[in-house]
């Protein structure tokens, strides 16, 4: 059977990675989660004293953005991990230090030209379920399939504020709101590759919709798809 591209895009903590990574794992493809690569840069940075409170020196990090080597790797747990220099700083980046910063690093089109070209030599044999904000715009404008996701912004901050906890991370649920608005905010205003939904792209509004019904939705969608795209597999 042929294999695709699948493209999830969509707001800031709205399940698109805990959807791709379940979906990719059902198809036996590939899975990239390209907002933990604009949080390894936005790690690099803060490490490196280029951000002076949430005001980034972007010139110091155009000048070392060669220095930034992003991977994945999997735990014993067989968990994926991303890996900054050779360091696994799957839980750093996850903090709201990052969280914080990270949309000021994604509009820098010195880092959005590297990390897209990155992504692009990730999915050129297909088979890849990829989640960011720019993946069907973007990164694969052709992919089969695009999805965009989005619910409520308490929805997402409370889905967030559990995440935290259940990781037993400190966390303020009304920081958190206040931290998926305002990357809302910045990710769909800013000049490069802003959010927005693909014209072809399908939505998905999960608000009220359970991880289950939710990845029922999705593989009927792959499966739509895959018999138009290859009709005799
Ligand atoms: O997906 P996640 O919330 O981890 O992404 C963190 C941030 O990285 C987003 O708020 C956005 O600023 C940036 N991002 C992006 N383009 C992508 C993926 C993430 O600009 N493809």
């Amino acid at each position: 059977m042929n294999k695709i591209i699948i493209a999830i895009d969509g707001h800031s903590s709205c399940g698109k990675s805990t959807m791709a990574k379940q979906l990719a794992q059902q198809l036996n493809y590939i899975y990239v989660d390209t907002g933990a690569m604009y949080r390894c840069v936005t790690l690099y940075a803060i490490n490196n004293g280029m951000f002076s409170g949430k005001s980034l020196d972007s010139d110091a990090l155009e000048q070392r953005i060669g220095e930034v080597k992003i991977s994945f790797t999997r735990d014993e747990a067989g968990q994926l991990c991303a890996m900054l220099n050779g360091k696994n700083v799957e839980k750093e980046i996850r903090g709201m230090s990052v969280s914080e910063r990270v949309s000021m690093v994604a509009k820098q089109p010195f880092v959005r030209k590297m990390l897209v070209e990155q992504q692009q030599r990730m999915g050129q044999d297909k088979g890849i379920v990829m989640d960011g904000r720019d993946i069907g715009t973007t990164v694969f404008p052709d992919a089969e399939l695009k999805i965009f996701v989005t619910a409520s912004a308490e929805v997402r901050a409370e889905r967030r504020y559990k995440e935290l906890l259940d990781k037993g991370e400190n966390a303020n649920y009304e920081d958190i709101l206040a931290n998926v608005k305002e990357r809302d905010y910045m990710d769909s205003h800013r000049a490069v590759s802003p959010l927005r939904m693909a014209d072809d792209a399908v939505l998905l509004d999960n608000s009220y919709m359970t991880i289950e019904e939710q990845n029922q939705w999705l593989l009927a969608k792959v499966n739509e798809t895959l018999s138009k795209d290859c009709p005799d597999d």
